[in-house]
Order: structure tokens, then sequence, then C-alpha cells
């Protein structure tokens, strides 16, 4: 199982949850130090876990972290494409392009980049199963934030191209859509706009955000055997947000 963006917040949580499940994990994120960590922690808890250095919007660091993943362990089965930023929020008139790009490189291309080599170590092994982190911002707009809704409705997009094209090969490929989770990027936003965060939870049915282990859950789940027939779907997790 690879986990893209395991160094913190849903990531993190995903690499415990999935090896508490029994899977071997294979992390990788920009920051080293959280990356070594994580792996000492589950491997003390017994788990196997390894962990490579890389840049989800650079094809040659995907390309790598895949390659380590299947000469480890024999092949890849699974993996959670999550690795994502928020960006800088603004109206979308004063939107600079550095802003729009690097949400479109790390946020879609990472996908991208991610899933070409996923799928290529997989189809010779008779499939597997993917899940891409998408947010409500995939399904639904949230102000301020043009650049990062755009890129997790292309997340949407690549979700379903990929599992229209590689079902018949056994690759499923699915989306999860969390809501508001307490993780760095939102801590970083609720930072930046007092207020915001008791407005999210009164637009929430469920009235809060949800913990990184909540989101980890369904991700665990769609890439699990337990969803044999399920592909191409975005599943909300999101305290009914998108359901209003
Ligand atoms: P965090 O900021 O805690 O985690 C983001 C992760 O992505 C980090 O591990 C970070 O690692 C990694 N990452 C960022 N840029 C890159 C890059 N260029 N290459 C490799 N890794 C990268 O936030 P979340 O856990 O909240 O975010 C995880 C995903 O969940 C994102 O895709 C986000 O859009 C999505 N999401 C989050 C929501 C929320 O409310 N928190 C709601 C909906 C969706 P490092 O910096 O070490 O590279």
């Amino acid at each position: 199982m690879l986990i893209t963006g395991a160094s913190s917040g849903i990531g993190e949580a995903a690499a415990r949850v999935f090896a508490q499940e029994g899977a071997i994990v294979v992390l990788t994120a920009r920051r080293a130090d959280r990356l070594a960590a994580l792996v000492g922690e589950l491997r003390d808890k017994g788990a196997e876990a390894s962990c490579v250095v890389g840049d989800v919007s650079v094809a040659d660091d995907m390309a790598k972290v895949v390659d380590f993943a299947v000469t480890e362990y024999g092949r890849l089965d699974s993996a959670f494409n999550n690795a994502g930023i928020g960006g800088d929020r603004s109206p979308l008139h004063l939107m600079s392009d550095d802003v729009y790009d690097t949400i479109m490189d790390i946020n879609v291309r990472g996908v991208f980049n991610c899933m070409r080599h996923e799928i290529a170590a997989m189809l010779p092994h008779g499939g597997g199963s993917i899940v891409n982190n998408s947010s409500v911002g995939g399904l639904v707009s949230i102000p301020t934030a043009a650049p990062y809704i755009a890129s997790k409705h292309a997340v949407v997009g690549l979700t379903r191209a990929a599992a229209d094209e590689y079902a018949k090969q056994g690759i499923r490929v699915n989306a999860i859509a969390p809501g508001t989770t307490r993780s760095e990027i939102t801590a970083d936003w609720f930072g930046r706009n007092p207020g915001l965060e008791e407005l999210v939870n009164s637009a929430t049915p469920q009235g809060r955000t949800a913990h990184p282990d909540e989101i980890a859950a369904a991700a665990a789940w769609l890439l699990s055997d337990r969803c044999p027939f399920l592909t191409g779907t975005v599943l909300p997790v999101d305290g009914g947000y998108v359901n209003q």
C-alpha cells in the first residue's frame, strides 16, 4: 500500500489505520524527518513500513517511489493518493499565477503522476485499488478558493477517467471527498481567517469538523476488497455537507 502525503494530517492517520489493518505501507512526502518518525512508530508496533522522500509534482520522484515499493515488496496492490495543498485563498480576480500553478502542480499533476506509475505497476499483477483524495471542493464550491476547487474537481475527473479505462484490467479507482478535517491545512486556514472554523461547523449538518481517522477509515474501506464492485465513485465523507 502506497500512501502519498503521509507526513501529516489525513495521510499520517491513514498510515496508522492501514498498518493496523495489516497492510504493508510505503509512505511518501517531502518531509523526511516526519516520515522517518512515523515509520519508526509503525515498526515499533510490529507493522511493515518504509518511506521514500518525494514530491508528487515531480514525475521521476513518483516513479522512484513506485519502483521502491515493487522492488521491496514484489508488487503494488493499492495506493492512497492523498498529498495535496490548500494554497492561498483570495477572491478569484486577485489570485496570482503562482498560486494557481502551485495548486495545480501538486493537487492535479501530483495525482496524475502517481496514477500513471501505480497503474503501470498494477497491470502486470492482475489489478489493484486506488483511492484519490479529492474534497467536498471537488463536488461543490467553497468561496475564495477557485484554484483549489478547480484542482479537486480535476481529481474527480482523473478518477473517473482511470476507473473507466482500467475496469476490465481489474484496477478499481475511486475518490473520497472529505469535508473539513482537522489537519495542518485547516489549522493554517482557520489561523488566518478568524471565525472560519465556527462558520464551517455551523454549515455542516453534524456541526463539527472531522478527525483525520474518520477520513482514513473511509479510504481504507474503498481500498479494501470489501467493495469489489465499486469503481469510479466519489464518496463524500463530510458530516452531511454536500447532501444539504
Ligand atoms: P496536511 O497539510 O496535514 O497534509 C498534506 C500532506 O501532503 C502532507 O503530508 C504533505 O507532506 C503532503 N504534500 C503536500 N505537497 C506535497 C508535494 N508536492 N509532494 C509530496 N507531498 C506533498 O493536510 P491534510 O491531511 O488535510 O490534506 C491531505 C489531503 O486531504 C489533501 O489532498 C487535501 O486537499 C485533502 N483534503 C483535506 C481537507 C481538510 O479539511 N483537511 C478537506 C478535503 C480534502 P510534505 O509537506 O512533507 O510534502
